[in-house]
């Protein structure tokens, strides 16, 4: 170990990816941005980009692309436990509600970009661990034993992330199981949302990502779920709630489970010369699981924070970093009552006597 970086990125998903962008926009350039896989890779994912992140992929120049290669869905059904469908928000409206885009191709436009950056980029390269040398960070090491010294480092390894904490940290967990179909009867550019009671307070999904294949999933939380309730349920939804949809339709490839790890409390995001981003820090909306929007963001005032540091050496500037990003997600202890409000049935008639009602999910 001769080179001394300024940051070294761990993980470069969105979270690493806009660490890398916002440090290169500040005119940092003595950084290195890893991840174990070759991309590009893929992540099981709903792959739904909300409004957040096309705000984030139009300051980046990359709206134009992404929207190039996503599939538009104008319409999302919420479909609540008593099987009403509730009203659409903007049912008439030609403009699309979210974009839908495989991560394996999200992703790999992101990477693009950070390397068109000539930013350096290590693929293939598995860091096992934080490089302490009397109680300080000094950097990471690789499987293969290489030791990257660093004076700070950004954890962007998204949910298996507990090898690089400090201390013992509790996040919530929550499991999306998923499977693509194609050749199915779903209406074109149209989304489905089931609060079915077995699912509460998550829901069952119908994303659809091109006009003949959908993605279809069920999420459930801990400690709800056992891998067998969540096949179980995950064949439920297929041939009960979407039986009209998939006569003819076929699974492609396998269904599969993926966690997904949140929290309502954002803290220990900074832990001494360390910053974790994403979902590594347990930026997830807890309500949603929604977590792309939460990965670009919050590495974006990582970058920020860090930029700080670099100037005036003090630590309080990494230590904003938390700051900043508990008063962007401000909302987050709240979806706690949000969340146990959803988890009770009855209280379901509220939401559609308030939202109004379009008709009943066929089933
Ligand atoms: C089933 C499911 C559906 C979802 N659907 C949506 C959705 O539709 N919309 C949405 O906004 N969010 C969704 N999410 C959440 C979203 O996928 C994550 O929150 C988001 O990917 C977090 O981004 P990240 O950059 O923090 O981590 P990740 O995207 O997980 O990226 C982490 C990167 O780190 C690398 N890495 C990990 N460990 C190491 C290591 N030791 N060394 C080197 N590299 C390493 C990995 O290879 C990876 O590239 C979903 C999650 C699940 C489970």
């Amino acid at each position: 170990m001769s080179h001394i970086y300024d940051v070294v990125i761990i993980g470069a998903g969105p979270a690493g990816c806009a660490v890398a962008h916002n440090l290169y926009r500040q005119g940092i350039k003595n950084f290195l941005l890893v991840d174990k896989s070759k991309f590009p890779r893929e992540k099981i994912c709903g792959g739904v980009l909300f409004l957040e992140t096309q705000k984030f992929l139009k300051e980046m120049g990359l709206l134009n692309e992404v929207k190039a290669r996503s599939y538009e869905v104008k319409r999302n059904y919420n479909i609540t436990p008593y099987g009403t469908i509730l009203k659409v928000r903007n049912g008439n409206s030609q403009d699309p509600e979210f974009l839908v885009l495989r991560r394996k191709i999200f992703d790999q436009i992101l990477l693009n970009y950070i390397k068109r950056l000539k930013i350096p980029v290590k693929e293939n390269m598995h860091i096992r661990g934080l490089w302490e040398n009397n109680s300080t960070i000094r950097g990471v090491i690789s499987r293969e034993g290489e030791y990257i010294g660093a004076k700070i480092i950004v954890v962007a390894t998204g949910v298996n992330s507990s090898r690089f904490y400090l201390k013992r940290r509790h996040y919530f967990q929550a499991i999306g199981y998923t499977g693509q179909f194609e050749n199915t009867k779903f209406m074109k550019n149209t989304c489905y949302t089931i609060y079915d009671k077995d699912f509460l307070p998550l829901y069952g999904w119908m994303v659809p990502e091109a006009d003949d294949l959908v993605n279809i999933g069920v999420g459930l939380e801990q400690p709800m779920f056992s891998q067998d309730k969540i096949k179980k349920y995950f064949e439920r939804l297929c041939s009960v709630h979407f039986k009209p949809y998939l006569h003819e339709a076929r699974l492609v490839g396998i269904a599969r489970g993926f966690p997904l790890r949140y929290t309502y409390r954002i803290k220990d995001i900074v832990d001494r010369n360390i910053l974790y981003v994403g979902e590594a820090g347990g930026i997830v909306n807890p309500v949603t699981g929604e977590g792309i929007s939460q990965a670009l963001i919050s590495g974006k005032l990582a970058a920020h924070a860090i930029s700080s540091f670099l100037s005036n050496n003090e630590q309080a500037e990494l230590t904003n970093y938390e700051k900043m990003v508990r008063r962007r997600y401000h909302t987050f202890p709240w979806m706690r009552l949000v969340k146990s409000f959803m988890n009770h049935k009855l209280n379901w008639r509220i939401i559609e006597t308030f939202q109004g009602k379009e008709g009943k999910l066929p089933l």
